[in-house]
């Protein structure tokens, strides 16, 4: 990565990942922004940059993981395929259960409740800001997320936190719904409340400071380390063991 390198194009979940490790946080809105930058320029082909999306009445169909491959195009080498959208038709196809992890994203269309939502992008200093919570509501923005124990549960939770106040803060609504399933208990964590500003104000001041160089990551716990991605190439890694 260049030294003082500075992505112009994010997304809110990259920005909020700076809850589980600073570092992580870059390495994600990086790697993302060729794609973000890719959608916000699709995005502004549609009236006031937005697309409504309301899945609340959509079907879920299980298929085998070699169909799913079929209708996405997607090959073997080019990683796992989780879901097909049919738009047309109001499906979403899943991998047969035991044909595939446990993923994020089917725990979602298993598990979260439905609302409608809206993609779309906001200008925030010199960035653009993807944004499509996982619902919104007259007056809250809602996030939904997965996790596989109770441990964990502690450090998703500022994560999804930290990601729906923001939500809330650009889509101007006052309050914030996130769940958070923690899949060794079969439990769903519900957490609202009232839009924090400072909260958001300080996510995006140190996404802005650590992007652009001018504040140092804060290694995080040790064991965050162990199996990430970006464990061979991290400087941060082992300096020092955070929170
Ligand atoms: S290896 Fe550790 S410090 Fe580096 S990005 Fe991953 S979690 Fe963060």
């Amino acid at each position: 990565m260049k030294k003082g390198y500075v992505v112009r194009f994010l997304k809110v979940s990259d920005i909020a990942q700076q809850h589980w490790c600073h570092q992580f946080s870059i390495y994600r809105a990086v790697e993302d922004e060729k794609m973000v930058k890719g959608a916000v320029k699709q995005l502004k082909s549609y009236p006031n940059n937005k697309v409504k999306i309301d899945h609340r009445d959509t079907k879920y169909k299980y298929l085998p993981k070699h169909k799913l491959r079929e209708l996405t195009g997607i090959s073997k080498n080019q990683g796992e395929v989780r879901a097909h959208v049919d738009i047309d038709k109001n499906i979403v196809y899943l991998p047969t259960p035991g044909d595939i992890f446990e993923t994020g994203e089917m725990e979602q269309h298993l598990f979260a409740e439905r609302y409608p939502t809206v993609k779309t992008f906001f200008v925030w200093g010199k960035y653009a800001v993807l944004a499509c919570p996982d619902g919104i509501s007259d007056d809250f923005c809602y996030e939904f997320k997965s996790t596989s124990n109770p441990f964990l549960y502690f450090y998703v939770k500022h994560v999804a936190l930290s990601q729906v106040h923001i939500y809330s803060y650009f889509y101007k609504k006052p309050k914030i719904r996130a769940q958070i399933r923690i899949r060794s208990t079969e439990e769903i964590k519900t957490i609202k409340g009232r839009r924090d500003n400072t909260r958001v104000a300080e996510a995006l001041d140190t996404m802005d400071k650590l992007l652009r160089g001018k504040i140092k990551p804060i290694p995080p716990a040790a064991w965050k380390c162990g199996k990430c991605e970006y464990r061979k190439k991290c400087p941060v890694r082992g300096k020092k063991t955070g929170k």
